[in-house]
């Protein structure tokens, strides 16, 4: 076995081969002293006898480049779910990302107050166009929805208890629990009704000296149908109001402009829900309202800022990244150039349109292998839950789940629908359509 030993190369001397030109000599070094060692643990247990040396440093190459792959990669939505969770939620265009590059390279007054040359603060950057768009008091923007929550929950119910109904204690997929967070919060729960039915007597009933919450949950990923009944907003406004309470809507999901398709038909946008006056109400930034991931937290000028006083506030607060594009984004609403927003022009493509990009597809592949088809898909993302709308997808000619790992591999996520592999344009972006072709070109050559 010594003799075996003595066959191991010095560290020094493979990892001044020129196959390592151009790499970083201490990433290599690591490398080579980790395998030289395995190999070592390999020669005494006997399980090899002898080292190959080129074997050795391509192993090493391969390991090293390995580190260098990117670890998240840009994908095709082809499955026709919008606002699609595992793969990123809402698309920011290049024409916003743009525009607030500057803002991200540069020093700016994220903090600064430029006029008087002191401190700043740095929502105000877009409380300032969020009161312009909602008509609201003011508005505080933190890392995501779930924070929005916690933060609100936190800060005013502490030890008291906030009166939820049954129907209304949503699970988020990526375990988002709304009686978790809820005690994670320190907030008491007060769960009243049941599952199907929800009355106003029944927050009555249950409002005592420690209550200091009404809150409202939105539904966001499931329905309940036939016999159901819940408070709408209005009426727990009235009786927050009455008994000297604080009333919060969680709307997970805030849209503006009329929905396409009948969407909005149980739905209420942004507008008409604020038409009802809510003290606060928080909704995502990048579901239905197409930006970036945040929490926008809307409502009375008081109590945003006794939120502002919270040190949570401190642990949740958003990047100047995150505010420049979502700044961006409100501007588009504001100019009411929704097409511009991918989540909304994705959703309010026509049929035809759609048809007219896959008809074309067609054209290019041939009829043997794939057909245009008339489907339907869902908006996703835990907004609008079990409301489908129509989409139009190419079928492709073979077996499904062999065409989906193929595509898988090539970085195009599809669907299968009733045994059928489907790419789905809905969710298609234009620009991805030469890769899409020459995939389906590879596949069926
Ligand atoms: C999605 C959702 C959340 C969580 O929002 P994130 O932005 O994903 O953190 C909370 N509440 C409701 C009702 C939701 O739909």
């Amino acid at each position: 076995m010594k003799n075996r030993l003595r066959e191991i190369p010095k560290v020094d001397k493979i990892t001044n081969s020129n196959y390592f030109d151009g790499c970083n000599k201490k990433l290599i070094t690591k490398i080579t002293k980790k395998q030289i060692e395995n190999l070592r643990q390999k020669l005494i247990g006997g399980e090899i006898d002898k080292i190959d040396n080129d074997r050795l440093l391509h192993e090493i190459k391969k390991e090293y480049d390995e580190i260098f792959k990117p670890s998240l990669k840009p994908l095709i939505n082809a499955t026709g779910v919008i606002l699609h969770t595992n793969m990123g939620r809402s698309l920011i265009s290049e024409e916003l990302f743009k525009k607030a590059l500057p803002l991200i390279s540069s020093y700016s007054n994220l903090e600064y107050n430029l006029k008087d040359g002191c401190r700043g603060e740095r929502y105000e950057h877009v409380s300032s166009h969020f009161k312009n768009l909602l008509g609201v008091e003011d508005v505080l923007v933190v890392n995501n929805n779930a924070s929005a929550v916690f933060l609100i929950l936190n800060t005013f119910a502490k030890n008291k208890e906030v009166i939820v109904s049954r129907g209304e204690l949503v699970e988020i997929g990526g375990s988002f629990r709304i009686p978790e967070v809820m005690s994670q919060s320190g907030a008491i729960l007060r769960e009243v009704g049941a599952t199907n039915k929800t009355k106003p007597s029944d927050y009555e009933n249950n409002i005592n000296e420690n209550t200091k919450i009404l809150m409202k949950v939105h539904q966001s990923n499931f329905t309940i149908e036939g016999f159901s009944e819940s408070v709408p907003y209005k009426k727990i406004k009235e009786l927050s109001i009455q008994n000297g309470l604080l009333d919060y809507y969680d709307l997970g999901s805030g849209y503006i402009p009329v929905l396409p398709y009948n969407l909005g038909q149980k739905e209420p946008s942004l507008t008409e829900i604020l038409k009802t006056n809510p003290s606060l109400i928080s909704f995502s930034g990048d579901k239905l309202f197409g930006s970036v991931q945040a929490g926008i937290i809307a409502g009375k000028k008081e109590l945003i800022s006794k939120l502002k006083k919270n040190q949570l506030l401190r642990m949740l607060r958003v990047d100047k990244l995150t505010l420049s594009l979502l700044e961006e984004t409100i501007k588009y609403y504001l100019k009411e150039e929704f097409e511009k927003i991918p989540t909304l022009d994705m959703l309010f493509t026509s049929i035809e349109e759609l048809k007219k990009r896959a008809l074309y597809i067609q054209d290019l592949i041939g009829k043997k292998y794939c057909k245009v088809i008339q489907s339907e898909t869902i908006m996703g993302g835990g907004t609008l839950p079990n409301r489908k709308f129509p989409t139009i997808a190419l079928w492709l000619e073979g077996k499904a789940d062999i065409l989906e790992r193929e595509f898988r591999k090539n970085l195009i996520i599809g669907r299968i629908e009733n045994d059928k592999f489907l790419l789905d344009f809905r969710s298609i972006q234009k620009k991805d359509e030469p890769l899409l072709i020459k995939t389906l070109q590879k596949v069926f050559s």
